[in-house]
């Protein structure tokens, strides 16, 4: 077998056993919701619904005309208690839909229709519909992903889960294997693709067998192991390792032809267009050192992460009286809060949080609970210069001047010097042996350019 990978990157201890046999289960009925009306990258929506409405999972419940976008589902049923600004796990309040749910749910039923009879078209609008959005955590609305202004030749499925802990992508190819190749082959048709390729880390041979097997004659399809190396799943590196094709500095896949979607995404894509169910729910990982079960759920949309944690046994050491639903949602963390740190996300790219009432959005791929000897927290020091960010960063940047350039306030500079081309993998933190935050760095940098930019805009 043959295992590709990219050029730089990192190899990281990968922390997959706390979940990786876990099959996929459900958790118990929430009491309340909190959907935000903007969980993808561009306008946000505006909600169709006000307090008192009664509402069933599946319907719409928030929209906009604006092209790049996604609708938005009420993910169980029950009545509308609040449309308001509510905490988001970027630490950003966001407008959105409190549900108070129903104690008695129907399990809505989806219709099934033969998905080789729909037309582009067809296929283009079910996405967009269906409110789905890039579910690793890029949440770019799909439908817009796959309306290209160029000629795609190459779809990759992202079928690598390269970030520490996550195994939710690991148990969908094991157990919606069918619902992945079937999704794989509707993309391919929406943008007239005639190849796909499913990059699978070589730490998943058992997922890769499963698509093997799945995949029948076709020649359109190939797989290829690649190397367990982060960021493997980025979507510039798996290009690079799968079909050796290299996207230009600021550009798109699109621009070599190719359109990458995730493994979530792909299936969502199928349940869309063979039954038109709209993206209310997902299927994400609970673990770390912390967490007394890890699993991995399936969870409605809105859900909050305490909750969650709780369905999952709670935190290692948490006294007994952290169990009631109050504590658990009280704000912030309980009193006795005996974990070092709650991710959402991975840990390399994940969102940092402090509250439990945060909601699981689209992108949400795992919550991560890690307990103090997890995490190493110093504060940062002056740059020594010893270049290892450098000769790890996979897209070849300077992040050492990055940040010196972001604490003199000299974003111009930062900015020649790749801060706009980072794609916050987090390596340069993970080696930088002076702990200096570069991901934070970049992020500041591409807000102010952003706002130098609206400001001459507004001039
Ligand atoms: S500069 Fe950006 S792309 Fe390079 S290692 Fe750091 S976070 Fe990753
Ligand atoms: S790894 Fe840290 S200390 Fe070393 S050059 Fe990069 S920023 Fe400086």
């Amino acid at each position: 077998m043959t295992v590709k990978t990219f050029p730089r990157g990192i190899f990281l201890p990968h922390y997959k056993e706390f979940s990786e046999h876990e099959a996929i289960t459900s958790i118990s009925l929430p009491k309340e919701i909190i959907i935000p009306l903007q969980q993808h990258i561009g306008a946000p929506c505006q909600a169709l619904v006000k307090v008192g409405d009664r509402v069933t999972a599946g319907q719409k419940i928030g929209q906009s005309e604006a092209f790049v976008c996604a609708p938005i589902h009420a993910s169980l049923d029950g009545t509308v208690i609040a449309v308001e600004p509510r905490p988001n796990f970027n630490g950003k309040n966001v407008e959105s839909v409190v549900i108070a749910v129903d104690p008695d749910q129907i399990e809505p039923t989806w219709p099934e229709r033969d998905t080789d009879k729909l037309s582009t078209a067809e296929i283009r609008s079910a996405i967009k519909e269906a409110g789905i959005v890039g579910m690793g955590g890029a949440t770019f609305p799909t439908h817009v992903k796959l309306s290209p202004p160029k000629p795609i030749d190459t779809i990759i499925i992202n079928a690598c889960e390269c970030e520490p802990f996550l195994t939710c992508d690991h148990r969908m190819m094991l157990e919606m294997t069918e619902a992945l190749v079937e999704g794989a082959r509707l993309i391919a048709r929406v943008v007239d693709a005639p190849h796909i390729v499913f990059g699978v880390e070589i730490n998943k041979p058992d997922a890769l067998e499963a698509i093997k097997s799945n995949l029948g004659r076709d020649e359109h399809i190939t797989i290829v192991p690649l190397a367990v190396k982060y960021p493997q799943g980025s979507e510039k590196q798996l290009i690079k390792a799968s079909i050796d094709r290299e996207v230009p500095p600021g550009k798109l896949p699109l621009e070599v032809g190719v359109v990458v979607q995730n493994v979530a995404t792909a299936i969502a894509v199928y349940e869309a267009c063979r039954y038109q169910k709209p993206s209310y729910e997902r299927v994400l990982t609970v673990s770390g050192d912390a967490i007394v079960r890890p699993s991995n759920l399936k969870v409605k949309i809105g859900t909050p992460i305490g909750f969650i944690i709780k369905e999952c046994g709670g935190i290692k050491g948490a006294p007994t009286g952290v169990e009631s639903d109050e504590e658990w949602f009280s704000v912030p963390l309980p009193k006795a809060d005996p974990a070092g740190k709650i991710i959402l996300g991975g840990p390399m790219t994940g969102w940092s949080q402090s509250r439990l009432d945060i909601p699981v959005t689209k992108g949400t791929s795992g919550i991560l609970v890690f307990s103090p000897q997890m995490i190493t927290e110093t504060d940062y020091k002056d740059c020594v210069r010893c270049g290892k960010c450098v000769e790890h960063c996979p897209m070849f940047l300077y992040p050492n001047f990055i940040g010196l350039y972001t604490e003199q306030g000299r974003y111009d500079l930062a900015a020649e010097w790749g801060a706009i081309d980072c794609f916050e993998c987090g390596i340069c933190v993970y080696v930088c042996p002076s702990n200096r935050p570069i991901v934070h760095f970049v992020r500041e940098t591409k807000e102010q350019i952003a706002a130098a930019a609206r400001a001459a805009q507004n001039k």
